[in-house]
């Protein structure tokens, strides 16, 4: 197949073009990559790492790459990220206008036109479906919620930079209850931090952040995120004097979720939600490019956590 932009394209321009080869094979979009056995090999150990962070009393529960287009929009994420979503969308109708709009392709014409959306949108962050579900249960239990969650998610962000992908698996820990549980939540989170970063042997700071929300309206939600500190994340360099990238995030929502889907704690009171993500794709390109392509030479701590 003819795939001009490539991981093997970003090798050229990319520091981190040396570890493409071995960890990526090209499907001929920018961000869209078929992983290797070596690269499938830590990622596995690192889910089985992270599961072993989870507490307790989390629910687990795994996403489709698709969710309800419905229930993304009531989320309100075209307020805040229109850019990056993906829809997707279907030859609807006749019969014979689906076969009018294949024959266009056919016959060198763009099929595309005849493209309605559907139900679904490409899930844009693995934990916009589980509120709606959580929510349906009625009044949360005393002490709250708490998943453990996974999608493999859709940015449209296309780069030749091996830490900014399309399609990413995102693993997420999830907490709905009142506030002081929610704060606690995350602060417990926070302080957990460097010692999964020392596990896995990688350099990290970390540091209050926002979100890319859209447009100019979007730089004053960001402003606003930082003011109220909602958003921290792990940053890791990837090579020495690279910009650091976020390979974590820790997110307090206040009770944006639950206005939206009327979820109470049992005071009756909206409830807060916060969410853990661990970026799997950007922990595992971060280890493979701070700790070679070897893994037998990787720390004998980072070894020992993921069970290589
Ligand atoms: P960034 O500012 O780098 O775009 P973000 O603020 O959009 O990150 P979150 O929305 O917090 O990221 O997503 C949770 C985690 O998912 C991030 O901390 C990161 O590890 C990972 N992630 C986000 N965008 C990408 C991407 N394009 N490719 C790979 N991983 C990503
Ligand atoms: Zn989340
Ligand atoms: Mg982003």
């Amino acid at each position: 197949m003819n795939a001009p932009n490539t991981a093997s394209a970003a090798a050229t321009s990319d520091p981190l073009g040396d570890l493409a080869p071995a960890l990526f094979r090209p499907m001929g979009v920018d961000g869209v990559y078929a992983r290797s056995a070596l690269y499938v090999n830590v990622t596995e150990r690192l889910e089985s790492y992270v599961t072993r962070l989870r507490e307790p009393e989390a629910e687990v529960m795994r996403f489709p790459p698709v969710m309800s287009r419905k229930q993304l929009e009531k989320s309100g994420y075209l307020k805040s990220f229109p850019n990056l979503l993906g829809c997707v969308c279907a030859l609807h109708g006749s019969e014979p206008s689906i076969r009018a709009a294949a024959d266009r392709h056919e016959a060198g014409g763009d099929w595309t036109e005849s493209l309605s959306a559907s139900d679904l949108v490409l899930s844009p962050a693995a934990c916009y479906p589980v509120y709606p579900i959580a929510a349906a249960r009625g009044p949360l239990p005393a002490g709250g919620l708490q998943f453990d969650i996974e999608a493999d998610v859709f940015r449209h962000e296309p780069s030749k930079s091996l830490d900014r992908l399309q399609s990413f698996r995102m693993r997420e820990f999830v907490r709905i209850g009142s506030p002081q549980e929610i704060v606690e939540y995350r602060e417990r989170w926070l302080a957990r931090a460097p010692a999964i970063a020392a596990d896995l042997s990688l350099p990290h700071a970390i540091d209050v952040a926002s979100d890319p929300f859209f447009g100019r309206v979007g730089q004053m939600m960001a402003v606003s995120q930082r003011q109220q500190a909602l958003k921290f994340e792990m940053l890791i360099p990837y090579h020495a004097g690279a910009t650091p990238t976020a390979c974590m995030s820790f997110n307090y929502h206040r009770d944006h979720f639950g206005q939206v889907w009327s979820m109470h704690d049992q005071h009756g009171e909206p409830a807060h939600t916060s969410c853990v993500a661990f970026g799997i794709d950007r922990l595992v390109v971060a280890m493979f490019a701070n700790l070679g392509l070897d893994l037998d030479r990787w720390p004998a701590v980072t070894r020992r956590a993921l069970a290589l």
